[in-house]
């Protein structure tokens, strides 16, 4: 993966106030990589040693050390090394606040993931039910405002403040942080890495979910070469995320596919966990729901009672 855009000059980001946080990326540079995930989804089903992480998805040594070290290195795991035992992971309070994370990614999974395309962050995911232990039922999660408690649906709300699209695609450390950690030979990008790990490909979707449709205007609201986004569209067509239409003569508009639509949850909560934990001293990104018009506290739900949902309440199985 190259880096197949020069970052805008500063002034640019600057006069569009643009240039502060970019939350969601930070957060895809932490776990934005397919073997990441895997060892995090591994960790939270109670997984804990190199042995067993080899035992359940077949990763090289070499792979695995790398990325341990990193989430070390990022607070998400804990290493504890006993005398004479082999180290073991644990999840730290920042590591734990991922759980809805994967909770939006498994949905997405669910739905858009495995049975379509067989490329994804998580082959071997089987197709479990999920269950509120409060309620004691299967249940589908649904995000929902805390104000209002209305479902929060992707063109009800608006970003304000901290990043715009465009100034998470200039976030250049995470962008760059990301490239290197997925730059291991024979590891195959996979479905979800290639939209959230790729900061183009992340802004343009960002963009669309603001209701940009047209090339032009892609390319304004970005700043980005014509060549770039030419690329960017191919790859997300291709994926399925978005679909082009012919638009008044020869023009063509780009829409979010229902799969697009649905990564809305998944973007939340990449920029929830990255104004969180990793944007200290920095504006973070607010997001509005404009039925209500406050600023959005979005938690999951249980789809059967009602409850909010806690990572200790719902068991994937
Ligand atoms: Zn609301
Ligand atoms: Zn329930």
């Amino acid at each position: 993966m190259t880096d197949r855009q020069p970052d805008p000059p500063a002034d640019v980001a600057q006069a569009a106030g643009m240039a502060r946080s970019g939350a969601a990326q930070r957060t895809i540079a932490v776990v934005g990589d397919a073997w990441t995930l895997r060892i995090l989804r591994s960790v939270f089903r109670g997984r804990r040693r190199h042995g067993e992480f080899v035992a359940e998805f077949g990763v090289s040594r070499a792979v695995l050390s790398d990325r341990l070290a990193k989430l070390v290195a990022h607070g998400v795991l804990e290493r504890q090394a006993l005398a004479g035992r082999h180290p073991e992971y644990r999840l730290s309070d920042r590591g734990l606040d991922l759980w809805s994370l994967f909770l939006a990614m498994w949905q997405w999974e669910m739905d858009w993931g495995t049975a379509k395309d067989p490329d994804t962050w998580a082959p071997d995911l089987p197709r479990p039910t999920l269950t509120h232990t409060t309620c004691g039922q299967a249940m589908r999660p649904a995000l929902r405002c805390m104000a209002c408690r209305a479902p929060v649906l992707p063109f009800d709300t608006r970003a304000e403040g901290g990043a715009s699209e465009a100034a998470l695609a200039q976030d250049g450390a995470a962008g760059s942080a990301f490239r290197k950690a997925r730059g291991w030979a024979g590891e195959h990008p996979r479905r979800l890495s290639r939209i959230i790990g790729d900061r183009w490909n992340c802004a343009v979707v960002a963009a669309a979910f603001r209701g940009t449709r047209l090339f032009a205007r892609f390319q304004q609201e970005l700043q980005i070469g014509p060549t770039q986004l030419s690329d960017r569209l191919a790859e997300l067509q291709e994926l399925g995320i978005l679909r082009a239409r012919a638009y008044a003569g020869t023009r063509q508009e780009y829409r979010l596919t229902q799969a697009g639509i649905a990564l809305f949850p998944m973007t939340l909560e990449l920029v929830r966990w990255g104004n969180r934990w990793l944007a200290a001293g920095e504006d973070p990104l607010v997001v509005r729901h404009l039925p209500c018009g406050e600023l959005l506290d979005a938690r999951w739900h249980c789809g059967h009672c009602g409850e909010t949902l806690a990572r200790e309440t719902v068991r994937f199985g």
